[in-house]
């Protein structure tokens, strides 16, 4: 373990710290909103396992957030973020503050069509248009060849996927599994917004997934018969669906029919707090 850790504030300083690693060296790099958790840390891991050089941010990029969005209230703590970083061994984590990511007068977007305004986008339209131009200029300045990202964020991954291909960038998306709770719950930097009984709610998302799956395995095979379920157990516990959705794993396209490989992705609200969960189900 490491007993401090290398803290980069500036786009300049990060442009010159990275043009000093050679050019043999892969780079690992794992963009977050920092408040970081085991699922953040899953992704450190694998960077460390696959890269020579571990490389964090830590931004809560307000261009993500919509308008009556929870930008404001978003937790953070970097002191706690940095000491679980240090016992990481990560070798680098930029920390950059608005003024350096959206100087006055910036002007430039980077949007992924149709696939931003699917699911998610429908009620967080401006999200992924933030997602995508954030993690555009952090791949411009810090130049790793792995992007490491959880499948908590399922659509998340599709939009960039496609950006790093449209753009032709020379980086590589390596997905990581959803961590969860011991009781199922993915963990979410947004879990510290529920209260007791929130908290109890929440695990209705991960109790619809095990409700779907155990109705598919028995031979249920129309999708809004399992849906309708699904909406009813998480209705019971208080939550409110903002969707859920059988979709294409890599298209994201809906699928009309129980066969092959899908993936089912849900957002819900639980109190004034929105989560979103997703998992995999193949059928042969
Ligand atoms: P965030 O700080 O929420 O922007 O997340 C930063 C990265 O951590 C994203 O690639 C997320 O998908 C990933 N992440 C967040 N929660 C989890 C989780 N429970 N399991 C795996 N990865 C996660």
């Amino acid at each position: 373990m490491k007993d401090s850790i290398r803290v980069i504030d500036s786009i300049q300083e990060m442009r010159e710290y990275r043009s000093l690693i050679y050019e043999t060296k892969n780079i690992g790099f794992v963009p977050t909103m920092g408040y970081l958790h085991e699922g953040h840390l899953s992704l450190v891991e694998q960077s460390n396992k696959e890269s020579d050089i571990t490389i964090v941010s830590i931004y809560v990029n307000p261009t993500q957030f919509g308008e009556n969005e929870d930008l404001q209230t978003y937790p953070r703590d970097i002191d706690r973020d940095l000491d679980l970083l240090c016992k990481y061994n990560v070798d680098a984590v930029f920390y950059p503050n608005n003024k350096e990511m959206y100087p006055e007068g910036y002007l430039t977007w980077v949007e992924v069509e149709k696939l931003s305004s699917l699911y998610c986008g429908r009620s967080r339209p401006t999200h992924f248009k933030g997602v995508s131009t954030i993690v555009s200029k952090l791949i411009n300045i810090v130049r790793p060849l792995y992007l490491y990202m959880g499948e908590k964020d399922f659509q998340q991954i599709a939009v960039l996927k496609k950006m790093i291909e449209d753009l032709n960038y020379d980086t590589y998306i390596r997905p990581c599994p959803i961590v969860r709770e011991i009781d199922g719950l993915a963990l979410s930097s947004r879990n510290a917004y529920l209260n007791e009984k929130e908290r109890r709610n929440a695990l209705s998302l991960y109790e619809a997934q095990i409700l779907a799956k155990e109705m598919i395995y028995k031979g249920e095979r129309n999708i809004d018969t399992v849906i309708s379920k699904m909406r009813k157990l998480i209705n019971e516990k208080d939550g409110r669906i903002d969707y859920i959705e059988f979709v294409d794993p890599h298209t994201l396209e809906l699928k009309a029919d129980l066969i092959g490989t899908l993936r089912v992705l849900m957002a819900v609200y639980i109190g004034k707090t929105r989560l979103i969960d997703n998992f995999e189900i193949t059928i042969n």
